[in-house]
């Protein structure tokens, strides 16, 4: 592996060659481990370092980060830390041994050897070890067969029990075999098949299963992985949120998500859509595409059910709030399919996310309606006014509870292309101000109810 090593970018190498000598001088020995390693032998760069380190990882990280003046992070409860260096992120994580107190739940967690910290790995590809320390710097422990396993392109777990402690193991297994193209090989599918006939998807906690879900929905190409989950799996992990009593209470989301061929052929529009607007819209805010595709999937629930799921898959509330705008709008959109004025169009838009919009383009293939949404990013959702509230302040308008109403109808008039200038946009705001003032005044005078004799 010291081959290997020696044709990393040169700050990586740098990052080990340090990391080497301070555990040379404070006696201890470091590792790197898991998907880096497994990357390397494949020829390909992560920048995701982890290193394990035979003695107390926190302590070695924060010298580590001193010496390179890196920021640093620390997760006491689980003894590990992370140094970030620019671009760079280097995990270091003390060696542990781990014991299940049940099926699914969190491991208890004790210091240990380097062969109790590969023991406890997922699969024997992402269970090999380069020696980082001075005499044997580079050399490959591979306790489990992992590069025989590398090089037939085979998913094995270490033991028979994998997928049941931990049931997150059957969507990290379909994570690589589709990554890889790699096959799962027969002895794990069989004790995968066998957890899933226990429900072992049910044992965990739903935010565990979110985590996975979402670095599936982070692959290129999510449609493939998903099918291969509606087939093995049959998209039933997001039928029922694990027993409450697991859970303390979590809230169980009744109804089940079939997946058809119908939303095959949307998360094939959702990718050819997040292409054409990464290409297309470059300048806009870049959009979490994971989260166009959860859209997909949920967008089959009911208002109430998409609540429950969210909750209980604890999603941030700023992507709570976003996917319920994208069921509450899904059939206003609808009334795109037409001939619009601009401003019109802009009323549609303004409050959505850009994800729902992508989202919106990708699920109505309908010309006029995709057209509408093309011309909304190109040229209004960046249109903005020259006149601001001190302009209107100037001009003595009051009171000034009526300005964001006239603000906005002034952008709607320079949405539909009628101002040019500031000086228009004065002589249009004094117009709109004049009408809403009117109306206010007029709101203002009591009614007198006459009474006919
Ligand atoms: P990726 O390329 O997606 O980052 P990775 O293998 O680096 O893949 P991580 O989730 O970063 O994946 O995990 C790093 C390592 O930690 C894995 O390679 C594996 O050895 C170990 N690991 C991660 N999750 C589990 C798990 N659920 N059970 C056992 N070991 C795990």
């Amino acid at each position: 592996m010291v081959d290997r090593l020696k044709k990393l970018p040169s700050e990586l190498k740098k990052i080990l060659t340090i990391a080497s000598r301070q555990a040379t001088s404070s006696g201890v020995k470091i590792y790197l481990v898991g998907g880096v390693v497994r990357d390397l032998i494949k020829g390909k760069i992560n920048f995701d370092l982890d290193i394990v380190v035979e003695s107390d990882a926190i302590i070695f990280a924060r010298e580590y980060a001193n010496y390179l003046g890196g920021e640093f992070k620390k997760h006491h409860a689980f003894g590990t830390a992370t140094v970030y260096l620019g671009e760079h992120k280097v995990d270091f994580a003390t060696a542990r041994r781990e014991t299940y107190p049940r099926w699914g739940a969190l491991p208890v967690v004790v210091p240990a050897a380097l062969e109790d910290d590969l023991a406890r790995r997922d699969f024997t590809i992402n269970a090999m070890a380069v020696s980082l320390n001075k005499g044997d710097y580079g050399r490959c422990l591979d306790l489990y067969n992992g590069l025989s396993d590398l090089s037939k392109g085979l998913i094995r777990v270490l033991h028979k029990d994998s997928f049941l402690e931990d049931p997150t193991r059957i969507l990290r297994a379909i994570r690589f075999e589709q990554r890889f193209s790699f096959k799962i090989e027969k002895n794990t599918f069989k004790l995968m098949r066998e957890a899933l006939g226990r429900e072992a998807l049910k044992f965990i906690h739903p935010h565990r299963l979110r985590n996975e879900l979402v670095l599936i929905l982070k692959e290129p190409k999510p449609r493939i992985y998903i099918g291969r989950i509606e087939k093995l799996i049959n998209f039933s992990i997001l039928d029922k949120t694990p027993p409450s009593k697991v859970l303390g209470g979590s809230i169980p989301v009744d109804k089940s998500i079939k997946l058809d061929r119908e939303d095959f052929k949307l998360f094939l529009r959702i990718e050819k859509t997040v292409s054409f607007y990464q290409e297309k819209f470059k300048k806009l805010k870049e959009i979490e595409e994971w989260f166009v595709y959860l859209a997909a999937i949920l967008v089959k629930l009911s208002e109430p059910e998409i609540l429950q799921f969210v909750e209980s898959f604890g999603l941030r509330k700023e992507h709570r709030v976003k996917m319920l705008s994208i069921k509450k709008n899904l059939s206003k959109i609808k009334r795109l399919n037409r001939e619009l004025r601009p401003h019109a169009i802009y009323h549609f838009f303004q409050l959505l996310s850009f994800e729902a919009i992508v989202f919106f383009y990708a699920y109505y293939p309908e010309k006029k309606i995709r057209e509408n949404i093309e011309y909304f990013l190109d040229k209004l959702v960046n249109v903005t006014l020259f006149v601001k509230g001190e302009d209107l302040k100037k001009l003595g308008m009051k009171p000034v509870n009526l300005y964001s109403k006239l603000l906005r109808r002034l952008l709607y008039v320079k949405l539909d292309d009628k101002l040019k200038t500031k000086q228009e946009e004065i002589r249009q705001a004094k117009v709109i101000f004049r009408k809403l003032k009117s109306r206010e005044d007029r709101m203002m005078v009591p009614v007198v109810k006459t009474i006919d004799k």
